[in-house]
């Protein structure tokens, strides 16, 4: 049986198994977590991490704003937004001193919020203006639903909202999905125009006009407008593209992405067009007064969809083969002791300088002491398990060679490769596995953490 996301993910200690027991407490871990929510453990808090930074970096980059918004919130800013009348079902309300509050379920008022401001404070705003946040949200899911990482009641989403005229959609929309190919290609290694990926463009239906927010106009203008992108964009890139009428949101148009990996097909990022939100926060009102302008739109959008349920497709995906950035343990350094303790010697003292060189450069790198007999089963291990990119075994030969014996995964060829290297050209294979990475960000993200008691 294929292993799923939630093996996986215990293997790389991602997450925590929810039926794990706890021996002294007499209870399973998902018990006391209770269902729908997880724990990054080691693995997974580091790969969350390093995968914040490299978002936050992108959209810093790409012309956005960060921005921060609380986990509850008053009710208050629900019934504005129209959510506590049509997405009740799904939130967490509670009351603190008689004021009714909900666990945020969305982040999208609270960025409208942060655009009033500015808006009111500086009566000008370049547009479009773009606001993003690593938005964690809670949202009830019944119980018979939630499974692993894939469907939670707490997630993040790599979350942004654009406010924008309707003469500046059309090149935003193509920004937008560039953006996102660019980034599956260079952080994920997924090549959107060789990979099975869909585009779905959700459109209303015409003979149901009075079941949608916005007038007439509006949705043929910016329909039009998402179709032409796409078009464009499915002949630059070659991917196929559907529409499927009546299917798009009262309050708008969308796209969504749906990415075949493997065998299984995952629905991961969106783009969507809003025509409601800025009515009800009479955000049309406001830029007519300070801009002349007579319409606004807002785009809510993620590409990731949330940090949660990308993490557990990609392991599932690619079998725990999670990119090189952002994998737990990257290389291990393997000691073959003899039996001899002068030749020993020479070998722990030759991988410690290794290893000490790698963690000064902060590579995630484990040294592990094993014997000739065991090597092998000590190889099968890390790679059911840890999967590190590079193995690097020392031995009596290796010392007295002044060389390293490496077993590597070719990110080119997806095998296990084997290489006898020097020094240089270990480096340089970590650099070329970090290349793609840097051309987007123009950064290394280089994180040393100590994974060695794992295998003592
Ligand atoms: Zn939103």
């Amino acid at each position: 049986m294929e292993r799923d996301h939630i093996d996986i993910g215990d293997d790389l200690d991602i997450l925590v198994k929810h039926d794990r027991r706890i021996e002294k407490l007499n209870r399973n871990f998902g018990d006391l977590l209770g269902k729908g929510l997880q724990l990054f453990s080691l693995g997974g808090g580091l790969t969350y991490y390093i995968l914040s930074q490299i978002l936050t970096d992108f959209h810093l980059k790409r012309g956005y704003y960060l921005v921060r918004t609380p986990f509850i919130t008053n009710t208050l800013l629900y019934q504005i937004s129209g959510h506590l009348s049509y997405y009740k079902q799904n939130m967490y309300i509670f009351n603190i001193e008689d004021e009714e509050f909900a666990i945020k379920p969305m982040n999208c008022p609270h960025h409208i919020l942060i655009f009033t401001n500015l808006l009111e404070k500086y009566r000008k705003i370049k547009l479009p203006f773009r606001t993003f946040e690593l938005g964690t949200v809670h949202r009830y899911e019944p119980s018979g639903s939630v499974y692993g990482l894939l469907r939670v009641r707490s997630l993040t989403q790599d979350d942004s909202h654009v406010f924008i005229t309707p003469n500046l959609l059309e090149k935003e929309i193509e920004k937008l999905i560039d953006e996102m190919i660019i980034l599956y290609e260079k952080v994920f290694n997924i090549n959107l125009k060789s990979s099975e990926f869909k585009v779905r463009l959700s459109l209303h239906d015409p003979n149901k006009m009075d079941e949608y927010s916005g007038s007439k106009e509006d949705w043929e203008y910016v329909e039009n407008v998402m179709r032409n992108v796409i078009n464009k964009l499915s002949n630059k890139y070659n991917f196929p593209t559907y529409e499927g009428i009546g299917e798009a949101a009262f309050y708008g148009p969308k796209y969504d992405f749906t990415l075949k990996i493997g065998e299984k097909e995952w629905q991961l990022g969106t783009i969507q067009l809003d025509f409601n939100l800025p009515k009800n926060f009479k955000l049309i009102e406001l830029v007519k007064d300070y801009f002349g302008i007579d319409n606004l739109y807002i785009i809510h959008r993620a590409y990731l969809g949330s940090i949660e349920r990308f993490i557990g497709a990609y392991l599932e995906s690619f079998k725990g083969r999670l990119p090189f950035v952002l994998t737990p343990i990257q290389v291990a350094i393997l000691d073959i002791f003899t039996g001899n303790k002068e030749k020993d010697n020479k070998i722990k003292e030759y991988a410690m300088k290794i290893y000490n060189n790698l963690k000064n450069k902060e590579i995630r790198v484990v040294n592990i002491e094993t014997t000739k007999t065991q090597l092998s089963n000590m190889t099968r291990i890390l790679e059911s398990t840890y999967k590190p990119y590079i193995i690097i075994y020392i031995g009596e030969k290796e010392v007295n060679d002044n060389i390293y014996s490496i077993r590597y995964y070719n990110i080119n060829s997806k095998n296990i490769e084997e290489k006898k290297m020097k020094e240089e050209e270990l480096y340089n294979l970590i650099e070329e596995l970090e290349k793609p990475l840097e051309e987007l960000n123009n950064k290394k993200y280089r994180i040393f953490e100590d994974f060695n008691f794992i295998f003592e």
